[in-house]
C-alpha cells in the first residue's frame, strides 16, 4: 500500500492530473476543496485560478474582507467572469464563508450591522451565482438570530442556502452545541456546515467514535441538511474550547478524519479545509493517500 511518505507532490503532477485521477471524489462523488483567495489583480477570478491550479470540485472564498465592516465592490462585469470561469471549472460546490464580525443573537445597532453585512454577502452570492453561505451566527438568542437571518433574507434576492456553521467554544454563542442549531433551523430552509475542528474542541469526540457522533447529527439535524463539511484538524486539544484549525494528520483528531472520507453516508458532501495556501498540497497529499487505502478498503 501506498505510504503518505512516499507520496511525491509538487506543481507538475498536480497540473498533469496525476494526483487527481486517483481521488476518491471522481470515483465516489465527493468534493475536496480549499477556502481560496479573492484577494490579486483579479479579485474574485483570483480564486478559481487558484482552485483550477489544484484541480478542486469545491472552494470557499470570503466575498470581502471577514474582519472589518466596509464591503467590497462588485461590478457585474467582474461577477460574469466569475461565473464565466466557473463554468470552465470542475468546480462543482462554492461557498461564501460570512463576515466574523456578524452578531445577530444582539439587540441595537450591531444586530442591525449584522444584518447589513449577511444581506452584502447573500447579494454577491446572488451576482455569482454562489449557492451557499456559511454564518457564524453569534450570541446565544435563537428567536433574535432567525429573526435577524430572515430579515437579511428577505431584503436579499438570492437564493443561496444559509448553513448555520457549529462553534468551538462559548457557552453564550449559538453553535457550540448541536442542539441550539438544530432549533433554530428547525421548520426552516437552513442548513448546516459542520465543522470537524469545532465538534472536537467543543467536545463531541470524532476521534473515538465518529461514527456514533455522525449518528447523532443524523438524528438531531439529518446529515442531508449538511451539505458542507469543514475538514479541518485540531491544533488545540480535545473539549478545549480553542479554534485553532490544523493541516490533515498534523492536528489532534488525526488519522480519525479518515472516516469521514469513507463514510458512506457523506459521500455527496463537499469536504473543504480552512488552511493556509502554503499546505494545500500537504493535505492534497494527505487525501490522495487515505483515498489510496479507502479504494483499498471498498469492495
Ligand atoms: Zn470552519
Amino acid at each position: 500500500m501506498l505510504k503518505y511518505k512516499s507520496v511525491i507532490l509538487n506543481e507538475s503532477s498536480i497540473c498533469t492530473g496525476e494526483i487527481t485521477e486517483g481521488l476518491f471524489l471522481r470515483r465516489y462523488g465527493v468534493d475536496i476543496g480549499f477556502h481560496c483567495s479573492i484577494s490579486g489583480s483579479k479579485g474574485y477570478v483570483n480564486a478559481i485560478i487558484e482552485a483550477n491550479r489544484f484541480h478542486l470540485t469545491a472552494m470557499q472564498i470570503f466575498a470581502k474582507s471577514p474582519r472589518c465592516w466596509r464591503t467590497r465592490e462588485l461590478k457585474p462585469l467582474e461577477a460574469e467572469n466569475f461565473r464565466a470561469a466557473r463554468a470552465l471549472s470542475q468546480l462543482r460546490t462554492c461557498a461564501i464563508h460570512s463576515s466574523y464580525l456578524i452578531n445577530l443573537g444582539v439587540e441595537g445597532e450591531l444586530w442591525q450591522k449584522s444584518i447589513q453585512s449577511l444581506k452584502d454577502d447573500l447579494d454577491k452570492a446572488h451576482m455569482l451565482g454562489i449557492e451557499y453561505i456559511v454564518l457564524h451566527p453569534g450570541s446565544l438568542n435563537i428567536d433574535h438570530v432567525r429573526n435577524g437571518i430572515f430579515e437579511a433574507l428577505h431584503q436579499s434576492p438570492s437564493t443561496a442556502t444559509l448553513l448555520i456553521e457549529n462553534a468551538a467554544g462559548g457557552d453564550q454563542r449559538l453553535g457550540r452545541k448541536f442542539e441550539d442549531i438544530a432549533r433554530l433551523i428547525e421548520n426552516t430552509t437552513l442548513g448546516v456546515c459542520l465543522d470537524t475542528c469545532h465538534a472536537f474542541a467543543a467536545g463531541y469526540p470524532i476521534h473515538e467514535d465518529p461514527q456514533a457522533f455522525l449518528d447523532h447529527l443524523d438524528a438531531l439535524i439529518g446529515l442531508e441538511r449538511i451539505p458542507v463539511i469543514h475538514f479541518n484538524d485540531s491544533r488545540a486539544d480535545f473539549a478545549s474550547g480553542i479554534d485553532r484549525h490544523a493541516s490533515l494528520l498534523e492536528g489532534k483528531i488525526n488519522d480519525s478524519l479518515k472516516y469521514f472520507l469513507q463514510e458512506p453516508r457523506l459521500q455527496d458532501k463537499a469536504f473543504i479545509i480552512e488552511i493556509a495556501p502554503e499546505k494545500f498540497l500537504h493535505n492534497l497529499g494527505v487525501i490522495y493517500q487515505w483515498q489510496q487505502e479507502i479504494t483499498v478498503l471498498k469492495p
